[in-house]
C-alpha cells in the first residue's frame, strides 16, 4: 500500500531506528536528521515518516504531509539561525537524488551559488 514502509529504503530504516541518525526535530509525521555527507555548515534532511518515492509522489498522495515536511524545514532553518538558506528535492537520479524516500534537504551557512549545479 503507498506510504507503507518498504523493506529495502534507508529512510524507512532510519525512521524505525534500525540505523541510527543524527536527529534533530521530530514530530508526528515528519524527521529531520543531519545529512551523513554535509554539502554546507548546515545541512539537514527532513523526510516524512511515511515512504513515497519523491517529493511530488508524496504531495499527490499525503499533501498535508508534504506541508509538514516544508514547515520542518522553514522550523530546522530558524532552529538553526539561518537568515539564507536553501531547499532542495532532487528529483530523479539524473538530478542527483539517490534514496527514493521523498526527503527535503535544508541547506545553508555559507553563501550560494544561482543557477545550482
Ligand atoms: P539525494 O541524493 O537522494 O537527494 O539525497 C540523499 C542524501 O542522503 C545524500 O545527501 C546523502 O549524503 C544522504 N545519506 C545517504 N545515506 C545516509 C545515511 O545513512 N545517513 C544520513 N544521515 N544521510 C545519508
Ligand atoms: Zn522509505
Amino acid at each position: 500500500m503507498a506510504g507503507e514502509p518498504q523493506d529495502d529504503c534507508l529512510f524507512c530504516k532510519i525512521v524505525a531506528g534500525h540505523i541510527p541518525a543524527t536527529l534533530v526535530r521530530e514530530t508526528e509525521t515528519t524527521v529531520a536528521f543531519r545529512d551523513i555527507n554535509p554539502q554546507a555548515p548546515t545541512h539537514v534532511l527532513v523526510i516524512p515518516k511515511v515512504h513515497h518515492p519523491d517529493a511530488a509522489a508524496l504531495a499527490a498522495a499525503e499533501p498535508a504531509i508534504a506541508a509538514d515536511v516544508l514547515r520542518e524545514a522553514g522550523e530546522v532553518a530558524r532552529d538553526e539561525k539561518l537568515e539564507s538558506y536553501r531547499v532542495v528535492f532532487n528529483t530523479g537520479s539524473g538530478a542527483g537524488q539517490t534514496v527514493f524516500h521523498a526527503h527535503a534537504h535544508v541547506i545553508g551557512g555559507r553563501g550560494m551559488q544561482w543557477p545550482p549545479g
